[in-house]
C-alpha cells in the first residue's frame, strides 16, 4: 500500500478522464526505494473499446487529419515548446518512475521537444509525386494518414518513446492512442496534459494505461486500430505481429539487441574507452541499442580489460535523482533476470568481474547491481547472443577484421554496431559489411539525434523511426490516374 496518498494516473480518451478502469488499479514504484510513487487505472475491454472509438472518431470526422498541415504543424511546435517549458517537472518524475539519472531524464525531455520541431517542421512538407504516363494522360500520388494509431511503449523511456513514435503520426495526420508500461505510467500522463495545452483537437491523442497482456492485447486486435508501433522485447513483438496479422494492419517493430563494438588496436583508447563505457552502461545497460558485446582485437584485450575493470570499480550508485553514474535496474523482478545472467556466464565458463550486489545501506531497498564484465566467453555462448537488459559488458578477443565483422554479425540481433579505429579504410569497409541498423565510427551516441533514421535488422525489428523515415509508417500512399483527350 502506498504511505500516503500518490498521484493517480488516469486512462484518458476524447474528453473522459478515467480514474479506475475495468482491470482495477496498478501500482508504480521508484526502483531505487522500492516505495509506491503512483497508482494508475488499468483499462479493460470496455476501457480499450472506448478509446478505440474516440481516436476512430477524431480521425474519421476531423479536424486534425482536414487541417491545413502547417496548422498541424503549429500546434506540433507548440507541443515541442510546452515540453522544454516543463523540463525540470517531466525529468523529475521520469528520474523517479524508471530510476534513470537526471542527466539521462533531461536528455529524454530534450530528444522528446525535438521530436516535435522536427515533425513539426515537416508536416508541410509530406509531398507526393507526379508520374510521366505520356500524351492524355496525369498521374499523381498523394500521401495520406494511415488512420488510428496505436503505440505500445516499454519502461526504458517512456517519454521519449512516445514522442518518438506519436510525432511523426500526428504529424501525418493521424489519430493516437498510447499504451505505456505497467512499470512506469507517470509521465504519459503529463503528455496529454501538454497536447491538451497546445491544442490538440480532443480524441486525438488517447491515453490507455494497463498490463500488457491485457490491454495490450486488446488494443493490438481491436479492429478500430489500422497501424501499430510496438517498442519492446522480441517475444512480445512476436505476440503483437499476431495479433496485427489478425486484422491486417501494418506495424512497427523496434525490439531488442546485443550490439557489437569492435575496438581495434590502432583506436585512441582515450577517447574510446569511455565511449564504449557509455555505450553499454547507459540507464544501467536497459537500452535497445546498448553496445554490450566489446570485441578487442586480441594484442589489446588484457590492457583493456584491465582499464574497464577499474573504470566500472569506479562507478557510482545511486537513485537517479542523486545523478549518479548508474541508477537502479527497473525492478527487483529484472535484477533477478539479470543475476541469472552471472550463473549463465559462470557455467559457460567465462570470467565475471564485478556484478556484486551493492552493501551501502541507501541502496538496500533499490534493485541495485554494480556493473559487471564477463570475460574469456566464446560469441557463440548465451551471454554474448542474449539480450540481458542490464549493466553487463561481454568482452570478446579477435584476431582479424574480417574475423571481428564475421563475429559481429554472428547474432540474432542487428540493430547498431560501433567501430573504434584511426584507420578510415578499416571503418568504412567494416560499415559496409556490418548487418545492423546503424553503424556508429568513434562514437555510439550522438545526443538530441531525431533527423537520422533509426531501427533494425535480423530479430531487432523492421520499420524506422526517427528521421524523414519515420514518416512512412504513417502514411498510406494514394494514386490518381486521370486519361484526357490530347489536342494539338
Ligand atoms: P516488453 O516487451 O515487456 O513490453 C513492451 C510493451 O508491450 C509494454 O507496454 C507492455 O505492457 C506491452 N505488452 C506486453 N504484452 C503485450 C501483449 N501481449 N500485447 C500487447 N502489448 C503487450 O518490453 P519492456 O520490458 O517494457 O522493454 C524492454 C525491451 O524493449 C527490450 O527488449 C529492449 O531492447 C526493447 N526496446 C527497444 C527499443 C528500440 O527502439 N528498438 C527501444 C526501447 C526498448
Amino acid at each position: 500500500m502506498p504511505e500516503k496518498s500518490v498521484p493517480m494516473i488516469p486512462i484518458v480518451y476524447g474528453s473522459t478522464i478515467l480514474p479506475e478502469g475495468g482491470d482495477g488499479l496498478g501500482q508504480s514504484f521508484d526502483p531505487a526505494t522500492g516505495k509506491v510513487i503512483a497508482e494508475f487505472a488499468r483499462a479493460g475491454e470496455r476501457d480499450v473499446d472506448l478509446a478505440v472509438r474516440a481516436a476512430r472518431r477524431a480521425f474519421d470526422q476531423g479536424p486534425w487529419s482536414r487541417m491545413r498541415p502547417f496548422e498541424r504543424g503549429r500546434i506540433l511546435q507548440r507541443i515541442g515548446e510546452l515540453i522544454l517549458e516543463r523540463r525540470e517537472d517531466i525529468a523529475r518524475k521520469e528520474c523517479v518512475d524508471s530510476g534513470k539519472p537526471l542527466r539521462d531524464a533531461y536528455w529524454e525531455v530534450d530528444c522528446s521537444a525535438r521530436f516535435f520541431e522536427f515533425y513539426g517542421g515537416a508536416s508541410d512538407k509530406l509531398q507526393g509525386r507526379s508520374i510521366p504516363l505520356g500524351p492524355g494522360w496525369t498521374d499523381w500520388t498523394v500521401k495520406e494518414p494511415v488512420g488510428v494509431s496505436l503505440h505500445i511503449i516499454p519502461w526504458n523511456y517512456p517519454f521519449q518513446l512516445i514522442a518518438r513514435g506519436v510525432a511523426p503520426a500526428l504529424a501525418s495526420g493521424c489519430a493516437v492512442i498510447i499504451k505505456p508500461s505497467a512499470e512506469t505510467p507517470v509521465t504519459a500522463y503529463e503528455f496529454m496534459k501538454i497536447c491538451q495545452d497546445a491544442g490538440l483537437p480532443e480524441g486525438q491523442v488517447n491515453l490507455v494505461n494497463g498490463r500488457g497482456s491485457v490491454a495490450g492485447e486488446m488494443l493490438a486486435r481491436h479492429p478500430g486500430v489500422d497501424q501499430i508501433t510496438f517498442t519492446g522485447s522480441v517475444a512480445t513483438g512476436e505476440r503483437v505481429q499476431i495479433a496485427a496479422a489478425s486484422h491486417s494492419v501494418p506495424c512497427n517493430m523496434e525490439l531488442g539487441g546485443k550490439s557489437p563494438q569492435i575496438l581495434l588496436a590502432d583506436a585512441d583508447l582515450d577517447r574510446a574507452l569511455p565511449t564504449i563505457l557509455g555505450g553499454a552502461f547507459t540507464h544501467c545497460g536497459q537500452v535497445c541499442n546498448a553496445g554490450t558485446r566489446l570485441l578487442v582485437e586480441r594484442r589489446i584485450h588484457d590492457a583493456v580489460v584491465e582499464r574497464l575493470h577499474e573504470a566500472i570499480g569506479a562507478m557510482r550508485l545511486g537513485a537517479g535523482i542523486d545523478d549518479p553514474d548508474l541508477g537502479p535496474l527497473i525492478s527487483l523482478a529484472h535484477k533477478h533476470d539479470v543475476a541469472r545472467f552471472y550463473d549463465i556466464a559462470e557455467s559457460e565458463g567465462a570470467l565475471l568481474l564485478g556484478a556484486e550486489t551493492p552493501s551501502a545501506p541507501e541502496l538496500a531497498n533499490g534493485a541495485f547491481v554494480r556493473p559487471a564484465l564477463v570475460v574469456g566467453a566464446d560469441n557463440t555462448a548465451r551471454i554474448a547472443r542474449e539480450e540481458i537488459f542490464g549493466p553487463v559488458l561481454t568482452v570478446i578477443p579477435f584476431d582479424t577484421a574480417d574475423e571481428a565483422v564475421r563475429m559481429a554479425n554472428d547474432s540474432p540481433f542487428g540493430l547498431v554496431a560501433g567501430v573504434h579505429t584511426r584507420d578510415i579504410d578499416t571503418a568504412l569497409s567494416m560499415a559496409e559489411r556490418l548487418r545492423v541498423g546503424q553503424v556508429w565510427v568513434n562514437a555510439f551516441s550522438v545526443g538530441l539525434d531525431v533527423e537520422f533514421p533509426f531501427g533494425g535488422y535480423k530479430q531487432s525489428g523492421f520499420g524506422r523511426e526517427k528521421g524523414l523515415e519515420a514518416l512512412a509508417a504513417y502514411q498510406q500512399i494514394k494514386n490518381v490516374c486521370i486519361r484526357h483527350a490530347v489536342r494539338d
